[in-house]
């Protein structure tokens, strides 16, 4: 299809790890409605499941799995929750609510193996622990869906770099997770994985 302008909007997909065992089944990643169907079949009364990343997929995946009944473990290397984003302060309380609802934390622990028999059944630690699980969800970040795009300059962390007007290029423009900016108070190139970022393109243009 041939344009004028183009708009490049094809937000994020979620990292995988690649860890022994990452292909067996019931290990999840959370972006579309039908992810988020799959994990409501697999929250079981009385499942265990293991969550790998204290950020805002991995937090707000397990608060929802507690109250449904589920036992979990959440798997990440920070040593408080939202600690880069937040500070320890909130992170701490955000840590305290859930292990009010009984969710348990392996902080300073990152994820060695998968293993199981065609499915998961335990996530071995660097540490050598071992934790069993029903089911795993990766909260472990996203990266921009650009990979197919050529013949335009893409950032190490897959990005586009744009404009204070969302320009990329000549009559092309990019908005929400892809695209990445100046931050005006400091001049550091940023990209911010939010609906907001995502509107105001349509409030700036
Ligand atoms: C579970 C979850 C909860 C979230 N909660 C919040 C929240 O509370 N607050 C908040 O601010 N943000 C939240 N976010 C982040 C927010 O959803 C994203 O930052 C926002 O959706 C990014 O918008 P976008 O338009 O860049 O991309 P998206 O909303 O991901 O839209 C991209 C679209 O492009 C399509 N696409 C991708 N590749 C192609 C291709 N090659 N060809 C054609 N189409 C393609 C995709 O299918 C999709 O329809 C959440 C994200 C998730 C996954």
């Amino acid at each position: 299809m041939k344009y004028d302008k183009l708009l490049l909007a094809m937000g994020s997909v979620p990292r995988i790890l690649n860890a022994p065992g990452s292909n067996l089944g019931n290990i999840f990643t959370l972006r579309s409605s039908v992810d988020a169907d799959k994990l409501k079949s697999m929250a079981k009364k009385g499942s265990t499941a293991v969550i790998i990343g204290a950020s805002f997929i991995g937090l707000e995946t397990s608060t929802n799995l507690a109250d449904r009944g589920v036992s979990v473990t959440i798997v990440a290397p920070e040593s408080v929750p939202f600690d880069r984003l937040l500070g320890s302060e909130i992170g701490n309380m955000y840590k305290n609510l859930h292990e009010e609802k009984g969710n348990r934390f392996m902080l300073g622990s990152t994820v060695k193996a998968f293993e199981g028999d065609g499915v998961v059944q335990q996530v071995v630690l660097e540490s050598g622990e071992k934790l069993p699980a029903d089911f795993v969800i990766l909260g472990v970040g996203v990266q921009p869906a650009t990979k197919f795009l050529k013949g335009i300059d893409l950032n190490p962390d897959g990005s586009v770099s744009v404009d204070r007007h969302f320009q990329a290029a000549e009559d092309i423009y990019a908005a929400g997770d892809i695209a990445s900016f100046k931050w005006w108070f400091t001049g550091e190139e940023i990209r911010i994985e939010h609906w907001r970022l995502a509107l105001q393109a349509w409030y700036d243009c």
